[in-house]
Formats: structure tokens, C-alpha cells, sequence
């Protein structure tokens, strides 16, 4: 026997078992979105690396070393998309949807990172992310933030995650800022680990979000970004926090909150859990005001984030998809070559009459026995037996697997009458 194939490190198959935890997810996020009037978008897996070495940064973790790049057969640099933002914006642009900016979209698919695997981090994951072009003012902010809010009421995990939020101020003090932390960081370089200090030369900031314990001293003394913001990113934020509060929100103020990407300004948020260990970031995003204008269109206020769907869906309880049942309903049985052919017709007559009914007909014959233990096994209410004795009537015998109602026959001209009064 040759030997099996296996998946990519990092990459995983979602099987049968947990697909409907998924689907409840996603039910749930479409109807949010359509709840507050947005609308879906869909882009390509691969784009021109350039598209991600511009919006997202150069000195990125995710450019410097975590994206699938290749070259294609026409020598063109492309890359599995690290993120959805970019391609995101580079579509609108493309198809000219910020002519007339107040979009609110949203979409869903896999992201590709080559980070090291472990518990909620892998190479491919899903994102569920929203976008809005043309909205400068904190109501859209609070908005989006509220938006979230209502998913985790309709997943059941409000409980289990909480908000962080900071404000990076404008792209201007921001960078005022980068040379006062750059100053102090530099006073206290003997302190700084490898990582930070290759950090220093290009993303200073991202030094703020570091793990390392023995760092993080430095850190909580360091300048901090919100005492040098700017005056009108000073007021967005004080009104993002009243229509926060008014909305009975809670939240953290996290002054260490950076988020790793150049194109973020002003608002930025995380929804962070204490249930998944190291992997705790649920939900991530914040103001892209500068991004739109960086990928040469014009100046577009914007705003963003993105929820990791394998993080989130390890919160689900299982409890919350007992309402949301895949199991079949009513399995089919035929005995015999005749009655095979039947049952088919059958099948399709209830499905036509039916739509939403979830029929199981029994596929690749066998005895009585071994059928009947295949319908108990799919999990199917209702079992309906077609032999000699019921096709030669024109009837059909209805059996209840689960629950104590009697046995009965029924003409097959009935059935459908009979399955919608059940
Ligand atoms: P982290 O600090 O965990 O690396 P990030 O800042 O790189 O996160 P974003 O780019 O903001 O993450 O992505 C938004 C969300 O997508 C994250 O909060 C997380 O839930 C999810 N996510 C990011 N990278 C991964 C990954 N490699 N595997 C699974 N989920 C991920
Ligand atoms: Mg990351």
C-alpha cells in the first residue's frame, strides 16, 4: 500500500461532526450583517504581493515573514492573502464602489499565514471581517463595535470575552509619538530583546504589544501613545466612549493596544477571551483612514476588523445547536429491485412538496435488518418501509424510530399529507 497523504502543517480539514458549528456561526453573522444593512463582498485568494507590501507595511510581521509569496508562470510575485482589507479596498477601488463613499460591507473566507502552528493559530484560517468607506465621525465606530456586541448575545458567549480599546491618534502623532518611545526605548536599549530591537529600526510600536515578561517593566513605564494625541483624535475618541457607555458597553482602556499594522489610526479595539489560553484575541480592528489614499485612491475614511472563526467557534456550546438540527428527519427504506425504483419517485414527490424537509433514502440495498439499524443510526424520526407488500398496495408503512406513536400504514398517495402534519 503506497503511503497516505496528509494535509499541510497548519491547515486543517473541518469535518462533518463540527461543520454545523460553523454554519451556526456564519448563519448568525449574515443575518447581523443584513440586520445592519451590509453587504457581502467577494475577492480573489491570491493577489499581487505589491497589494500587501503597500497597505499592510513592509515591516510587518505578516510581510516579513509570514506570507505564502511565489512566483507564478508568467514571473509575477503573488501572494495567498494574509488578510482581507487589502483586497478588500484594492476591489472597491478597482470597480470604483468609493465614487460615492458610505459602503458598509462585509466578507468570509480563509487567510493564509505561515506562523508557527499551535492551538488557534495556523497557517490557513478563516476571517469573518467588516469593512465601511466614507463614515469619519465615532458613530460608525460605535456602530461596528455594537454590531459586534449583538454577535456574541447570538452565539451565547457574551460572557466569555471582553473589549479592549485605545486610540492610536492621527498618522501625524503617531509618528510624534514613534520618536518620543524611540528616544526612551533607545535610553534603555540593554533592556530590550532581540525581537525588539530589530523592532526599534521598523516598527516600534509593535514593541508595546510584547510577551516577554521580562520586558514588560520597560513597557508599563514607557511615554504612553494617549497622552500625545492629537486634539481631534483626543475628541473622536471621548465620543466613541460616550456612545459606548450610553450603549451600556464596557470596556478597558489598553494604552499597550497597537494592533500590528501600519494602516491603522485613531480607534482600535480587540475582544479578548481568557478560555483559549495563549490565542486569546476573538476579534481585532480600528480606523484605516490612511489605506484607501495608500493604494492610490482618494483620501476615504474607513474602518475595519475581523473575527478568527476557529477562535470563535471553540467558545460555542455545543447546547446552542440543539435548535439548528441537520440530523434527517424520515429515512427511506426499499426492499427489492421494483420497490428500489419506487422509493426514488417517492423521495422526489416528498422533496417537491416539501423543500424543507430532510429526507435520507436508503442508497445500495441490503436486508430489512441492516436498513432498519442504518435508519436508527442517521439519527431519522420516522423510518418509511416500502417492500412487495406496500408497492403492490400503493402503500407505504411508517415506523417511529424515537418516538411511541403506533406503527401505521398509509396509502403513498397520503405520505406528504402525513409528513407535514408531522
Ligand atoms: P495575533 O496577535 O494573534 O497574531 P493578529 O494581530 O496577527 O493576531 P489580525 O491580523 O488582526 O491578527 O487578525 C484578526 C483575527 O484573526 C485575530 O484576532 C485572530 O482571531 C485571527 N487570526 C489571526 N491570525 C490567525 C492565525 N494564524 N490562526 C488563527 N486565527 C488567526
Ligand atoms: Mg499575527
Amino acid at each position: 500500500m503506497s503511503k497516505l497523504i496528509q494535509a499541510i502543517r497548519g491547515m486543517n480539514d473541518i469535518l462533518p461532526d463540527e461543520t454545523p458549528k460553523w454554519q451556526f456561526v456564519e448563519r448568525q453573522f449574515r443575518r447581523l450583517m443584513a440586520a445592519y444593512g451590509y453587504a457581502e463582498i467577494r475577492f480573489p485568494l491570491v493577489e499581487k504581493t505589491e497589494l500587501f507590501k503597500r497597505s499592510i507595511g513592509e515591516v510587518t510581521d505578516i510581510v516579513e515573514k509570514e506570507m505564502y509569496t511565489f512566483t507564478d508562470r508568467n514571473g509575477d510575485s503573488l501572494s495567498l492573502r494574509p488578510e482581507g482589507t487589502a483586497a478588500c479596498v484594492r476591489a472597491c477601488l478597482q470597480h470604483g464602489l468609493l465614487h460615492h463613499p458610505s459602503r458598509r460591507l462585509w466578507y468570509l473566507g480563509p487567510m493564509f499565514r505561515h506562523e508557527r502552528p499551535q492551538k488557534g493559530r495556523y497557517r490557513q484560517f478563516y476571517q469573518l471581517g467588516v469593512e465601511t468607506f466614507g463614515f469619519s465621525g465615532p458613530d460608525i465606530d460605535a456602530e461596528m463595535i455594537m454590531m459586534t456586541v449583538r454577535l456574541w448575545k447570538q452565539l451565547g458567549i457574551a460572557d466569555s470575552v471582553t473589549l479592549e480599546l485605545n486610540s492610536l491618534g492621527s498618522t501625524e502623532s503617531r509618528r510624534i509619538y514613534r520618536d518620543i518611545l524611540v528616544t526612551y526605548l533607545n535610553q534603555h536599549r540593554e533592556q530590550l530583546d532581540a525581537d525588539s530591537l530589530h523592532r526599534l529600526q521598523s516598527n516600534p510600536l509593535r514593541i508595546l504589544d510584547s510577551k516577554n515578561p521580562e520586558m514588560q517593566a520597560l513597557i508599563e513605564a514607557a511615554p504612553k501613545l494617549n497622552a500625545h494625541l492629537d486634539e481631534a483624535s483626543r475628541e473622536h475618541f471621548a465620543k466613541l466612549c460616550d456612545l459606548l457607555d450610553a450603549a451600556g458597553i464596557t470596556y478597558q482602556l489598553n494604552s499597550r493596544l497597537v494592533r500590528g499594522l501600519d494602516y491603522y489610526s485613531r480607534t482600535v479595539f480587540e475582544w479578548v477571551t481568557d478560555k483559549l489560553g495563549a490565542q486569546g484575541t476573538v476579534c481585532a480592528g480600528g480606523r484605516l483612514d490612511a489605506l484607501v489614499e495608500q493604494l492610490g485612491g482618494r483620501a476615504t475614511p474607513a474602518m475595519g476588523f475581523a473575527i478568527g472563526l476557529e477562535r470563535l467557534v471553540s467558545l460555542i456550546d455545543e447546547a446552542q445547536l440543539a435548535v439548528h438540527d441537520t440530523a434527517p428527519q424520515v429515512y427511506l427504506l426499499a426492499l427489492g429491485e421494483m420497490a428500489e425504483t419506487r422509493a426514488m419517485e417517492l423521495a422526489e414527490q416528498c422533496r417537491d412538496a416539501l423543500p424543507d424537509l430532510r429526507l435520507l433514502l436508503n442508497a445500495g440495498g441490503g436486508s430489512m435488518k441492516s436498513q432498519m439499524k442504518k435508519a436508527d443510526r442517521s439519527g431519522a424520526r420516522f423510518a418509511l418501509i416500502l417492500a412487495e407488500d406496500e408497492l403492490a398496495r400503493n402503500e407505504i408503512t411508517i415506523k417511529d424510530l424515537r418516538g411511541d406513536m403506533q406503527q401505521q400504514v398509509v396509502s403513498q398517495s397520503d405520505l406528504t399529507t402525513f409528513l407535514k402534519s408531522e
